[in-house]
This record gives C-alpha cells, structure tokens and sequence, in this order.
C-alpha cells in the first residue's frame, strides 16, 4: 500500500500505463471529458505495435455487422458487449477520418487507412491530444501500481516507475498489451503489476500464431500454399467426427480458406485462425488437425474424377494422374500417405481409389505446438475479466483502477477485431475513469 496518497487536485489527473492502441484511446475519452491525462510508455514512441499491424497497412477494425462482430470474439465476447456497443467500428471509422485519417473497406469488411500507412493511425490518435491536458512520458516504464486503503475500500493511489519514481493519480487505466511482439513493449508486465494487487490471471499463450507439426511430409512441402481448402481442429480427445455418447462431437473449429506449409508445419490465415482454439498448455499431448483437400467435391464426385483420370492414362504412375488435381510435390505425397507409392494408375483397386478419396478429404497433421509469442499476432489469457465490470473496466477489487486492450483476457479473429476490441473497452476506460474521479 501507498500510504503518501495526496489530497485529490481539482482537475482529476488519469495516468495511463502504455501508449498502445488502447492506452492512446483512453487518452482521448478521457481528455474529452476534461480529466487531466499523464501517458506513461516504456519504449521510445507511441503505438509501436499499431506501426507493424495489417503488414504495416493497418486493418483498424472490422466494418462487418454489429451482431457478427462478437461471433469473431473467441474469449469472453460477452465481457466486450458495454465496450463495444458504446463505441462501435462506426464510431472508430469517424475518428480516424475526423482526426486526418481517412479509412476505406476491402474485402471481408476489412478496413484500413486510405494512404494504407499504419503510422497515419497513431497519427490521428495523436492529433486529437494535441492541445489537450495530456503528455506522453516515453522511456518510462512502470513497475507497479500504487494502492491505499480507506474505509475497507481499496484504491488506486497511482504508479511507480522504474527508477522509482511515485506519479499520483485519481485513476490508472492498464493498457500494456500482451505478450506478442515483446519487441513492441508488450511482454506482459499488466500481469505481473496486477499479480501483486491479487487479480487473477488466466495463463498467457500464443493465439493467432503458426502451428508446428509433428508430420515429416509438411515440412517437405515447405513454401506450398493451398486456396479452397477445409482445416477441421479435432478435440484433444478424439476424432471430432466421433461419436460421444449419442451426441455428435462438435470439432472445436472448422474453417475453409489458404493455408502454407513451412519449415516448421502449416501456418497461413486458416491455421491462424485455428490456432486461437488451441492450447498446449492445457493439451500437451497436441491436437489432430483434419484437413480436406478438396472439400468442393462429395467424395462419389471425387472418386468418379480419379477414376475418369485414370481411365485416361491407365499407364502413368498414380502421383501423376494426381497431379490432374493438386500440385507435383502433394501429389506425390498422397500417393506416398495412401501406400501407393509409385504404383501405375491400372494396379490400383476400387478400394484403393475409396481410402484414397477418404485420405484426400480428411489428411490428418499433428499439431504439436506454436512458434511462440515471437511470432503469435495476439495472446490469449491474461486479466481474468471477472476481476472487472463490464460496463466500465473498473477493476472490482480495486477502485479507481481500470484495464482495456490486449492485457485483458480477451482475444479474437484476424480481420481488425482485436485492434476494436482495444479501441472499444480503452475508450470505455477512459471515459469511465475520467467521470469516476470528477465524483
Ligand atoms: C504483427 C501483428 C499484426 C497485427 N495486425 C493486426 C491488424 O491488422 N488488425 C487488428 O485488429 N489487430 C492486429 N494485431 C493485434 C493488435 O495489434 C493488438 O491486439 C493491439 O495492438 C493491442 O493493443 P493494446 O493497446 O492493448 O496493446 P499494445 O499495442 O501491445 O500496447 C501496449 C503498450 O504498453 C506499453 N507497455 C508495456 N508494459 C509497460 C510498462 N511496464 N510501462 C509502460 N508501458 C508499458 C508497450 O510498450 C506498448 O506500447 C496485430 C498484432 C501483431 C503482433
């Protein structure tokens, strides 16, 4: 505890952890409401991370309906629903083009800067605080949050820095990111800060990040991309097709798109999105992704084109008259995963063709584990959002101390959601703490 707690200002003054996506939001709802406001970042500029989103172009949001915003939300959409009605895509569109960043919409409701710089965002951000009562202390970083207690009540009393330092303030907002791109500033200090004034913690691991394999031939496929292919993420105990009892299992995720092999196993838009619904550290032991290389076709229309190609050229080995539908290098290793191997087309079964259609529509690969926060666009974990209300971002334990973004334990699809997602509960955050402390 802090007990030096100063009488407050008149002028309520808000510090806020972080100059990311959600900590320069903050700023901004809360300066519009009159609070007096003190950025505290530790690396040596503003939205470090915002600078690399989108391939540098910036996806700030996502312009999909409202409804089918939350059904991109994997963790906690529920905890977002205050946040994210109160300051919608609509709201952030406005923003940016108000604040000299005009925004457009490509495809999948994607929506990016005009210019397609990801530095005229923060740009915006920060010329709506200019001319505000806000600064922008760079190369400082916090250490911890500073409490006091009155009346059995806990509260916030304002921050400590590295090197020692107490900054006063009415109200802390935590925006300091996850742990992906730690290069970026974010590598988890909220949780630590938090840790100490006994918020819960959901563990932190990789999301939206490539998947390593188990499977020798992914790794010889290195560098091959697939288009209109279905990737089903198998629960960790069993085949997601199986049945439970009388119910049918449900996979815990399906998707069709693009994925890529790598050096390491699969990775790619599809796999991304598959790897938010994973957890090693909950499932070790790994997941079987199933994957359907010609999902378009039913499996008679499947075995009907085999037949028709072999019937063409009954003389030509079996990964050649493969090479009618996939790329050389697949090609030969299906023909190699179904035991064919060099066979000719004409020595092949009818049963042979059936476990091959069944081979070509359900590929299994062994997911073993992630690339790690190095490479992971999100985390998954942290905060434990019970720990907070949902209609202000207060924390409950803690009055006077507020958390949005990244640092929260809530994450969601590629597509801008998660930059929304930082947009919507920083700008309740700040807004909240600059109305709480005029009280
Ligand atoms: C490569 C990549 C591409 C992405 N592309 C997109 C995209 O196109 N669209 C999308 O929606 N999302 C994208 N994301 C995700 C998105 O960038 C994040 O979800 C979002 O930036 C989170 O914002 P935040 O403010 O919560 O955290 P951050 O942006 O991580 O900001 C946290 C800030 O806090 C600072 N900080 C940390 N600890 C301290 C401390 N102790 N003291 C002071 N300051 C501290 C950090 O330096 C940092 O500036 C991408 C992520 C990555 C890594």
């Amino acid at each position: 505890m802090y007990d030096d707690h100063k009488k407050k200002k008149h002028k309520k003054h808000i510090v806020i952890i972080g100059a990311g996506a959600a900590g320069l939001m903050a700023a901004c709802a809360a300066s519009d409401r009159g609070a007096s406001v003190t950025i505290l970042e530790k690396t040596e500029k503003a939205g470090k991370k915002i600078y690399i989103t989108g391939k540098g172009r910036c996806n700030l949001t996502n312009a999909c309906d409202p409804q089918d915003f939350m059904g991109h939300v994997v963790t906690n959409p529920k905890f977002l629903y205050s946040a994210f009605y109160g300051y919608d895509q609509q709201q952030v569109m406005q923003f940016m083009t108000d604040n000299g960043c005009p925004v457009k919409t490509e495809r999948g409701d994607r929506v990016f800067p005009v210019s397609d710089h990801a530095s005229d965002v923060t740009r915006a951000l920060l010329s709506h605080l200019k001319g505000r009562d806000v600064r922008i202390r760079y190369h400082c970083p916090v250490k911890r949050i500073l409490t006091f207690e009155e009346d059995g009540t806990v509260r916030v009393a304002g921050v400590e820095t590295q090197s020692g330092e107490h900054v006063d303030a009415d109200a802390v907002i935590l925006a300091t990111g996850g742990c992906s791109y730690p290069s970026t500033g974010s590598e988890g200090d909220g949780y630590r800060m938090a840790e100490e004034l006994g918020i819960g913690i959901i563990k932190a691991e990789p999301s939206l990040v490539p998947v390593a394999a188990a499977d020798a031939w992914c790794m010889r496929l290195q560098g091959l991309a697939l288009k209109n292919v279905e990737l089903t993420l198998g629960r960790p105990d069993g085949d997601p097709h199986q049945k439970s009892g009388k119910k049918k299992k449900k996979p815990l995720y399906k998707g069709f798109g693009e994925m890529l092999f790598t050096h390491f196993g699969i990775s790619g838009p599809l796999v991304l999105t598959a790897s938010s619904y994973m957890s090693f550290h909950d499932h070790p032991e790994g997941y079987t992704m199933h994957l359907n290389l010609k999902p378009a076709l039913t499996p008679e229309q499947l075995a009907a084109r085999i037949r028709r190609e072999i019937d063409a050229a009954p003389g030509r080995k079996m990964a050649t008259v493969l090479r009618t539908l996939f790329p050389q290098r697949l090609s030969e290793e299906i023909a190699l995963m179904s035991g064919i191997g060099e066979r000719t087309a004409s020595s092949v079964t009818d049963k042979e063709i059936e476990e091959l259609c069944g081979l070509i529509r359900d590929v299994p690969i062994l997911a073993v584990g992630t690339r790690g926060f190095s490479e992971a666009i999100v985390t998954r974990g942290g905060l434990d959002v019970k720990a907070f209300d949902p209609s202000t971002m207060e924390c409950r334990s803690v009055r006077g101390l507020y958390a949005a973004g990244e640092v929260l334990d809530v994450d969601a699809h590629t597509g801008g959601f998660n930059l929304q997602i930082a947009w919507s509960t920083g700008h309740l955050a700040g807004e909240c703490a600059a109305e709480d402390a005029e009280d």
